[in-house]
């Protein structure tokens, strides 16, 4: 079984486009940055610092990879929750060899002593650090190599902006148009060597809530629907099946954003009622709601974020089958 399982593994791995040529949608930021890039070789000059900004599974570690591989530089992963000590940080940006790319993910989330450290590396290339102990401490700054910070954050107006304005180059992901997607959603069964129909790469980018990731695993969860149920391929009927036994509706809305909206519309009088308030009664993270499963909400017209609270759209009433309730319609306005 397993020296079946891994040649397709390995395959796995590799629906990460890591040419800029591979990378699907995203035009205007795509064409933006080749310039960026090609200038900056013409001048053999270190890239700018780069800031991409956008809902989780749209593409941000892919681009930064892909950043790195153009610019033929080395990169190096970490993230905003996993630097705890000014240690950690320091010794990453001493270690970066001219060019490096630093990949921090969640940069929201860094600590505020380590910003403040990063804030000179970005600026002036240099970081402070304390020699000896006691009363005979000296504070010296030691140069660093010039590199590339490559920030990802899925909440850019979490960002200090002293830290937001330190990035020459912000990059703001967008959701993927239908078209897009089944562009990937094809791509990716190439790679994986799944027998697929086009209008079924259609219907799966169709219900990808705009989002590369979703659409990749849609794939995979598909392939064994149409192993096990059918003959191999993915068709019509196959990819019918599958999506009412993942419980994905038309819209691509899983049983968590019909939960989250459900919850609004039956327990809050369809709002306006707050995050905290939601989050508390699915049962799930504030930031996990705020991150994942509102932002494409908000961007199918469903639900608004207002300054009172988030309120459902008549969108949401006619979607979910709700006869609109007699209530003040203002608060749709
Ligand atoms: P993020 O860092 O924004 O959460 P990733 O870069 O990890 O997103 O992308 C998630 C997955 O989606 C990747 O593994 C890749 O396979 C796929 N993907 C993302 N953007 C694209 C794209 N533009 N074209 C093709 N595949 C993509």
């Amino acid at each position: 079984m397993n020296n079946m399982n891994n040649p397709v593994n390995e395959k796995e791995g590799n629906l990460r486009p890591s040419l800029i040529n591979d990378f699907i949608g995203q035009e205007r930021n795509l064409s933006n940055l080749v310039t960026y890039i090609k200038g900056a070789q013409n001048r053999e000059e270190v890239l700018d610092h780069v800031l991409l900004s956008g809902p989780p599974g749209l593409g941000k570690t892919t681009l930064a990879n892909i950043i790195a591989i153009e610019m033929n530089v080395n990169i190096k992963h970490t993230s905003g929750p996993v630097l705890d000590k000014k240690g950690d940080l320091t010794a990453i940006l001493t270690d970066l060899d001219k060019g490096d790319v630093l990949f921090i993910d969640e940069i929201h989330r860094l600590r505020t002593n380590l910003e403040e450290i990063l804030y000179k590396a970005m600026e002036d290339f240099q970081i402070d650090v304390i020699i000896g102990q006691g009363i005979g401490a000296k504070n010296i700054s030691l140069d660093l190599n010039r590199f590339t910070l490559v920030g990802a954050t899925t909440r850019s107006g979490l960002l200090s902006s002293p830290m937001r304005d330190r990035f020459g180059i912000p990059i703001h992901l967008n959701f993927y148009s239908a078209d897009e997607l089944s562009e990937i959603v094809l791509r990716s069964s190439e790679i994986l060597n799944i027998k697929i129909t086009g209008e079924s790469c259609n219907e799966i980018a169709r219900r990808s809530r705009g989002t590369p990731r979703i659409a990749n695993k849609l794939l995979r969860r598909i392939r064994d629907f149409a192993e096990v149920k059918g003959e191999g391929e993915i068709n019509k009927d196959i990819v019918k099946l599958s999506f009412k036994a993942l419980e994905i509706d038309e819209e691509g809305f899983d049983k968590n954003d019909r939960k989250i909206l459900t919850t609004i519309i039956e327990k809050f009088d369809g709002g306006p009622v707050g995050l905290t308030t939601i989050a508390t009664a699915v049962g799930e993270e504030k930031e996990t709601i705020e991150d994942v499963y509102e932002p494409y909400l908000v961007q199918m017209g469903f639900l608004k974020i207002t300054p009172r609270g988030r309120v459902v759209t008549d969108n949401c009433y006619r979607h979910l089958n709700i006869n609109l309730k007699e209530k003040d319609k203002t608060l749709f306005d």
